[in-house]
């Protein structure tokens, strides 16, 4: 076989995969076949998903983020497909420039040869996240659950080897089912998709782009951003305040915008986290958020009751069967949504006020409040000028 065969062989194992997807580390970039139809279908569909507001069709969304908003200028950067001996080094010497730190979806298949394993660890060292975007980047919708069982397996080693033990996960294409995400989980990912495509992927070389994102490869960027990358970029971290942000750490376009578009995020008062902060993506981290309690909810003591109506804060009223939160009170007490509507009484002889719930199918006529039972009782009306009147409530028995 001669030179240029080799080449050809080479080039055409990867049409369909580049830049994505099962090409060594050494030949997915810099020749100039384009995206397959099918490449250009998933990307479509992901960005379908997060702009549009497509449902998957599996239900179970590999680019969707749990947290759609609320970022308050906050920025996660993460790079994909990597590591990459030649372009990863510059994109860090970038973040390490302004101290930020990002989240390196690495391709097991791409991380074996001594200078990718060199990359790897400087990752760790300068504080950025290790994490996993399978082993080959092929499409694991189609696979069978062994295969995908596979692919997340060898590069879950790759990263445990390299000690890594944050454990994050993203789809090739972001493109997941049900069963595959189910199978990343059971090694213990949180599978991350993103709110900002940089398109980074269609303005490099690898898709024919050399700084032009063509409108055959990705038809949603609009002819303003063709050839800025960069004001892509900005245009929708800016309308999203925030957000996860998807590059590629394997493109020289990308390590060479990087600068620019970190540089004017600081500029414009953005910060950066990384995906794993729980205070911009409570959903994403699994942080349990609480139910906030209200009048008439069970409360074992004072700091269950955490509401005020404005002025005093809530307590619990506890008596012999349980207790219930509640808020003092003359004549009037605040309702809210999704609670059942209050009523405000007297629970010591007349001396005092206290909000109780009305009963209601929200509370099973009092049934979910316990210790209490549906009762006809009289307005507390204090100083507020109320009229008299009556209400079923739920008051201890
Ligand atoms: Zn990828």
């Amino acid at each position: 076989m001669t030179a240029q065969q080799r080449f050809l062989v080479t080039l055409l194992s990867c049409v369909g995969l580049a830049p994505l997807a099962a090409c060594s580390a050494d030949d997915d970039h810099d020749h100039a076949s384009g995206p397959s139809s099918d490449q250009i279908a998933a990307w479509e569909d992901a960005y379908e998903q997060v702009e549009l507001g497509k449902v998957d069709s599996s239900g179970c969304s590999g680019v969707v983020v749990p947290d759609s908003a609320g970022f308050q200028r906050r920025v996660a950067l993460t790079f994909d497909d990597g590591p990459n001996p030649e372009t990863t080094p510059q994109v860090l010497d970038t973040l390490k420039q302004y101290g930020v730190s990002a989240t390196f979806f690495i391709n097991g298949n791409r991380a074996g040869s001594d200078a990718a394993k060199s990359v790897l660890a400087r990752i760790l060292a300068e504080g950025h996240i290790l994490a996993n975007h399978s082993q080959q980047h092929l499409n694991l919708k189609n696979l069978s659950s062994a295969q995908v069982d596979s692919q997340v397996r060898l590069t879950h080693e790759v990263l445990v080897a390299a000690g890594e033990s944050r454990f994050f996960f993203r789809f090739p294409f972001g493109s997941a089912s049900c069963s595959a995400m189910n199978i990343s989980k059971s090694y213990g990912y949180v599978v991350t998709g993103w709110h900002v495509d940089s398109g980074d992927w269609c303005y490099a070389a690898a898709t024919g782009g050399v700084g032009y994102c063509h409108p055959s490869t990705f038809r949603y960027v609009p002819d303003s951003f063709r050839a800025d990358m960069v004001g892509y970029t900005l245009s929708q971290i800016r309308s999203k305040n925030g957000g996860i942000v998807l590059f590629h750490d394997i493109h020289q376009n990308t390590a060479s915008n990087l600068d620019a578009i970190v540089s004017t995020l600081v500029s414009e008062g953005f910060t950066f986290v990384n995906v794993n902060d729980a205070a911009t993506f409570p959903k994403l981290n699994g942080a349990a958020v609480a139910p906030s309690k209200f009048v008439g909810d069970s409360c074992a003591d004072h700091a269950n009751c955490t509401f005020s109506d404005g002025a005093t804060a809530a307590s619990c009223h506890t008596h012999g069967g349980g207790g219930f939160c509640t808020l003092p009170c003359e004549g009037f007490c605040p309702d809210q949504p999704g609670k059942a509507p209050t009523f405000c009484t007297s629970l010591d002889g007349g001396q005092t006020g206290s909000c109780v719930s009305k009963s209601a199918s929200l509370n099973g006529q009092c049934a979910s409040i316990p210790g209490t039972s549906a009762t006809s009782v009289e307005r507390f009306v204090g100083s507020s000028g109320a009229a008299a009147t009556t209400a079923i409530a739920c008051v201890p028995n």
